[in-house]
C-alpha cells in the first residue's frame, strides 16, 4: 500500500469528515466509530515437515446489531490495522444497504501460493477452532463470509468444523455465508458482488445530469472499462459490464496488465488466466511496462478490484478516467481522493458500491436460518395464479398467446431470480438514498460522504432506540 496514512487512519478520516453533517452526540459518533472487539491470535500448523506460526484476527467493529458479519481475507498483508478498518467498513456498508448487522472482518496472514489445498485447509480449520474457542463465530453472533483470497471452499471448511464442534445447535449453517449451494449456500452469491458492482454503476450513469458534468453520455452501453484485479470480484463486475455492452479496454492483474482499445473479450481471458496462472502473454493484446499503469490508462471507467491503497497522491493526477467504481474497500487514499475530486473525477464508493455481496449474504444467512429455499413456497402458485390471468385475457379478447409467450408470463421466481432481483433492488434503491443527500446537501460535495452520511444517521438511530444514547 502507498501510504499516505494507514487504512484504519483513511477509513477514520472519511468517518470524521462525514461526522461533521450529523447532529449527534460526540460520544454517540465516538462510540460508533470505535472497533468493539479485537482478537489477535497466533497458532500453529504443520507444513510439510516443519510447524509454522500463523498470526490471524477477527475485529468485531460494532454490536449495535447481532450477528457481525464480515469476510475472511488471506494474504501476506494482512495486519491488524487492515482488518480494523475492513471491520469499520462492514458497519458502514451494512446501514447504507440495509443489511441488519454489525460489521466484521477477519484475516490470516499468509500468501495462499505458497501452500497446497491440504495445508490451507488444515491453516483454515486451525483459525477457526480459536474463533470458536473465544466465541467468535456463530449463527447470531459473528458470521464471516469470503474476501480477497478466499472463496467458497474455505467457507465449507469453516462450517464443516464449526459443525463438528456444535453437534447440539439448530442454526450451524448460518455460522458463515458464502458456502458451495450443497452445503447451504445460495444461488447467485459467487457472482453477487460484481454484479452489485454492475448494478450500482448502471444506476450511477442513469442521471443525465451528472453524466453531463463528467462530459459523459448515460448507459453503460460503449463505455471504456478498466479493471484492476481479474479475481472474483473484477471478474464479474467485467462480464456483466461486457454483457451489457460496455468494452472491457483493459484489465490489470498481479503479472501484467494488458489493453486493447477495441476491447478484451473476458470470457476468453478468465479461462486463460485459470490455465496460466495470470494474463501475462494472453493473444491480441498490448502489454503495459508497469502493471500500475491500468490505473493511468484512457477510459471513462476505472474499477479497482484488488486491494486497498492503490490510488494515491503520487499517480491520482495521471488518472484519465472519469468514474472510478470502488470494487475493491478502499482502493484510494484520502490524498489521492482530494486531487480526483478536484479534477472533478466521480468516486463512486466502496461502502456502497462492493455491498452486493453482504447483500446476498444476508439473503443466505435468511434462508439458513428459515431453513427453506427461496421460491419454494410461492413458484407453483404464482405460476397457476399467472395461467389463469392469462387464459382469462385470452378468452376475453379471443387472441391466443404462442407457447412461447405464455411460458415467459407465467414462469414463477426461483431462488436465483429472486436474489438477484433483491439484489438489483437493494443496489438501485440505496444509491438513490445516497444520492438525495449529495444533491440535497449543498455542503456534501462527493458521494462517499454522502454514503457515510447516509450510514451514520441510520447506525445513530439505532443506538438511540437501544436506549444507551440520547
Ligand atoms: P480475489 O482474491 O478473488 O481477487 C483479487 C485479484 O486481484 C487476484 O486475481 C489478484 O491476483 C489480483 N491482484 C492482487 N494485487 C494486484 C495488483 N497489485 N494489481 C493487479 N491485480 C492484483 O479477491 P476478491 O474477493 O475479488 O476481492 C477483491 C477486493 O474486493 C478486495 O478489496 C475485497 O476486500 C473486496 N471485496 C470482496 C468481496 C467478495 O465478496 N469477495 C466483497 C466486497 C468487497
Amino acid at each position: 500500500m502507498h501510504n499516505d496514512q494507514s487504512f484504519l487512519a483513511s477509513v477514520q478520516y472519511y468517518y470524521d469528515k462525514a461526522a461533521r453533517h450529523i447532529s449527534v452526540s460526540d460520544a454517540l459518533l465516538a462510540q460508533i466509530k470505535a472497533c468493539n472487539s479485537v482478537y489477535r491470535m497466533q497458532f500453529p500448523v504443520k507444513i510439510g515437515k516443519s510447524i509454522e506460526v500463523f498470526t490471524a484476527y477477527r475485529v468485531q467493529h460494532s454490536h449495535h446489531k447481532l450477528p457481525t458479519k464480515g469476510g475472511i481475507r488471506f494474504s501476506p498483508e494482512v495486519n491488524q490495522d487492515e482488518v480494523m478498518a475492513l471491520a469499520s467498513l462492514m458497519t458502514y456498508k451494512c446501514a447504507v444497504v440495509d443489511v441488519p448487522f454489525g460489521g466484521a472482518k477477519g484475516g490470516i496472514c499468509l500468501d495462499t501460493r505458497k501452500y497446497n489445498v491440504e495445508q490451507l485447509e488444515r491453516i483454515t480449520r486451525r483459525y477457526t477452532i480459536e474463533l470458536i474457542k473465544k466465541n467468535f463465530i456463530g449463527a447470531g453472533i459473528d458470521v464471516p463470509a469470503p474476501d480477497y483470497g478466499t472463496g467458497s471452499r474455505e467457507m465449507a471448511w469453516i462450517l464443516d468444523t464449526y459443525q463438528t464442534m456444535n453437534q447440539e445447535e439448530t442454526d450451524v449453517y448460518a455460522c458463515v455465508t458464502g458456502k458451495p449451494v450443497s452445503q447451504g449456500g445460495i444461488r447467485g452469491r459467487t457472482e453477487a458482488t460484481g454484479r452489485g458492482v454492475y448494478y450500482g454503476l448502471n444506476e450511477v450513469v442513469s442521471f443525465k445530469d451528472d453524466m453531463k458534468k463528467l462530459g459523459l453520455t448515460t448507459g453503460l452501453e460503449g463505455k471504456r472499462v478498466a479493471i484492476q484485479g481479474l479475481g472474483n470480484v473484477g471478474y464479474y463486475s467485467a462480464k456483466f459490464f461486457a454483457e451489457a455492452g460496455a468494452i472491457i479496454v483493459g484489465v490489470g492483474e498481479y503479472d501484467a496488465a494488458i489493453y486493447n482499445s477495441k476491447g478484451i473479450d473476458v470470457e476468453r481471458l478468465i479461462k486463460y488466466k485459470k490455465r496460466k496462472g495470470g494474463v501475462k502473454g494472453f493473444p491480441g493484446v498490448s502489454t503495459f511496462k508497469r502493471r500500475e499503469q491500468i490505473l493511468e490508462m484512457d477510459c471513462d471507467i476505472l474499477i479497482p478490484a484488488a486491494l486497498e491503497g492503490q490510488i494515491h497522491e503520487r499517480n491520482a493526477g495521471r488518472i484519465k478516467a472519469r468514474i472510478i467504481g470502488e470494487a475493491a474497500n478502499g482502493p484510494i487514499t484520502p490524498k489521492g481522493e482530494q486531487i480526483l475530486l478536484r479534477k472533478g473525477v466521480m468516486i463512486v464508493p466502496d461502502l456502497y458500491l462492493n455491498a452486493g455481496g453482504v447483500t446476498v449474504s444476508y439473503f443466505e444467512w435468511l434462508k439458513n436460518i428459515s431453513r427453506v429455499r427461496f421460491g419454494r413456497l410461492a413458484k407453483r402458485f404464482d405460476e397457476l395464479a399467472y395461467l389463469k390471468l392469462t387464459q382469462t385475457i385470452e378468452k376475453l379478447t379471443n387472441k391466443g398467446l404462442s407457447v412461447r409467450e405464455k411460458m415467459s408470463i407465467t414462469k414463477g421466481a426461483d431462488e436465483i431470480d429472486l436474489v438477484n432481483s433483491g439484489l438489483e433492488e437493494t443496489m438501485v434503491s440505496a444509491y438513490n438514498q445516497i444520492r438525495d443527500i449529495w444533491k440535497k446537501n449543498k455542503k456534501i460535495r462527493d458521494l462517499r460522504t454522502a454514503a457515510y452520511v447516509c450510514s451514520l444517521n441510520k447506525i445513530a438511530t439505532s443506538y438511540q432506540l437501544l436506549g444507551i444514547f440520547p
